[in-house]
């Protein structure tokens, strides 16, 4: 008999089921990953392992490195490549996990579920001409990304684990591949339902919607309307988590209707980045060359995209095609007072306002334009407003801000909250730390090119509590400096 020690060190914890292949065959190809030479555990999310019921001390080895590479198959899992198609750039198309692979769904020890994805994991069905892998670079910057998101409180996908791959992946110059693996409440898309819908088969699509409903809202099965009541929660969702991307500077930077999560997640970091200086029209992914996806549009963006999801949905919102549509459209016109509500609660948080005024948003806006005009720094403005004194920096000495900050004071003033507890809430709303691009370059920089991955760790060790103040020496609040810009992203394929 095996003494309980060893059979618990021995057992990942992993705890498979299957929702997603059970669905109609259409939705996804049954296919492992292609196993890799050299799999080696670079970074591994011990504090998620546990959440997820697993076992760090098992996985962060060599088995750790086996499984996260796709090199071994975990008991109860059934690899799958989910088909998806997408609206990129305003355009659509039939995509499919083209370099990832499902291993399935993880059951929690708190009873939750967890899509469990390799990413970089070899060629699929729905690879078209790429490689299927990843460079370590951008699988780390997903990392990295993510998981400040998720410290930030914004609703994310999260990153368990990378490991590199020992074998070359070829872009401009050959560089290290490496496979990330991330979890996710689902990986259902806006573009899993444009795919659905493109293959005029009512009966899947329904199939589909009721999978959506029953994993992710089953409160709305007893609706009326579920279908109708899919697109207002998803709706709900998503302009709450774009509220949150503006409250905070960050621009996911290709917000293509496959990259739309049902669920409400931020997914696929790509090229996205945090603004520094405030500017709506801030853009950063080098492909993005008409600002599609500035950090200004985010909210009409998603919008557009929630539209081609209830487009979709039309045949099971109603037998009538135009009474459907003006059904949707009753959802969809909710949109900016929904987005609207969400943000100016944001905004109010991040201003110290406990209670509310009807022109609250325009003192919020004010302040915003007056960043805009001083090119000031969005994070450290904000963070400034919450500190004693205000600190040295030029915006505060402007004249445009010495009158807003007395029309703020004021509207502080007739809150009946102590102007301590107001501080409180902005030093809770404010993050002191966000993963900078000059920052996140550096860390990147030391583990791709000297396999140092302690500037990484440092700089997640910060962002994992965004709220507090960095230590000093470290820089980290500091603006980039001017050698770091103009900065540019990559979609990392
Ligand atoms: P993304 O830009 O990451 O949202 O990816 C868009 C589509 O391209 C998805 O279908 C991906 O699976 C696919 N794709 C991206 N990179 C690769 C690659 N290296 N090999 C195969 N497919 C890829
Ligand atoms: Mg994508």
């Amino acid at each position: 008999m095996i003494p309980n020690s060893r059979q618990n060190r021995l057992d990942a914890g992993w705890r498979f089921d299957n929702t997603y292949a059970r669905l109609p065959e259409a939705f996804y190809a049954r296919i492992d990953p292609v196993p890799v030479h050299a799999p080696e555990l670079v970074v591994f999310n011990a504090a998620l392992a546990r959440t997820l019921g697993l076992n760090p001390n098992v996985l962060k080895g060599e088995e750790g490195a086996s499984v996260f590479s796709g090199n071994t198959i975990p008991q109860g899992a059934e690899p799958l490549a989910q088909a998806y198609a997408g609206h990129q750039f305003g355009s659509f198309t039939v995509l499919g996990d083209g370099r990832a692979i499902l291993l399935g769904e993880q059951l929690t020890p708190e009873g939750e579920r967890f899509d469990i994805q390799l990413k970089g994991s070899g060629r699929t069905p729905f690879s078209r001409r790429g490689d299927g892998r990843a460079a370590l670079g951008p699988m780390l910057r997903e990392y990295l990304i993510s998981e400040a998101l998720y410290a930030l409180g914004i609703p994310t996908t999260r990153s368990l684990a990378v490991v590199t791959t020992g074998e070359p992946v070829y872009r401009e110059t050959a560089l290290q591949g490496a496979i990330l693996t991330r979890t996710a409440s689902s990986h259902l898309r806006v573009g899993t339902f444009e795919y659905a819908a493109a293959r005029s088969n009512p009966a899947e699509l329904r199939t589909l919607a009721d999978y959506a409903i029953h994993r992710h809202f089953p409160h709305l099965a007893a609706d009326a309307n579920p279908y109708l009541a899919l697109v207002a929660e998803v709706l709900d969702r998503q302009a709450s988590l774009v509220a949150t991307w503006m409250l905070t500077g960050f621009i996911h930077g290709v917000m293509n209707t496959d990259n739309t999560a049902l669920s409400g997640e931020t997914i696929d970091y790509g090229p996205c980045a945090f603004m520094d200086v405030f500017d709506p029209n801030t853009v950063f992914s080098s492909i993005d060359l008409h600002g599609r996806y500035a950090y200004g549009k985010q909210p009409q963006i998603v919008q557009w995209n929630l539209t081609r999801f209830a487009e979709a949905l039309l045949p099971l919102i109603h037998e009538d095609p135009e009474g459907a549509v003006e059904m949707a459209q009753g959802k969809l016109s909710r949109f900016p007072d929904t987005f609207r509500n969400y943000w100016i609660a944001g905004m109010r948080a991040k201003l110290g306002l406990i209670d509310q005024e009807a022109d609250d948003s325009i003192l919020a806006e004010d302040l915003l334009n007056i960043l805009q005009r001083q090119r000031a720094d969005f994070t450290n403005t904000f963070r400034g407003l919450a500190s004693d004194s205000l600190p040295d920096a030029a915006i505060f000495q402007s004249r445009d801000f010495k009158e807003w900050f007395e029309r703020w004071q004021a509207r502080r003033k007739r809150q009946p909250n102590s102007l301590e507890s107001s501080r409180r809430l902005m030093k809770t709303s404010n993050p002191a730390v966000i993963p900078r691009n000059h920052l996140v370059e550096e860390a990147l920089e030391a583990a791709v090119e000297q396999a140092d991955f302690t500037v990484m760790e440092r700089l997640m060790e910060a962002l994992s509590q965004p709220y507090l103040e960095p230590p000093e020496e470290a820089g980290y609040h500091l603006p980039p400096p001017p050698s770091a810009q103009p900065y540019r992203t990559y979609c990392g394929t």
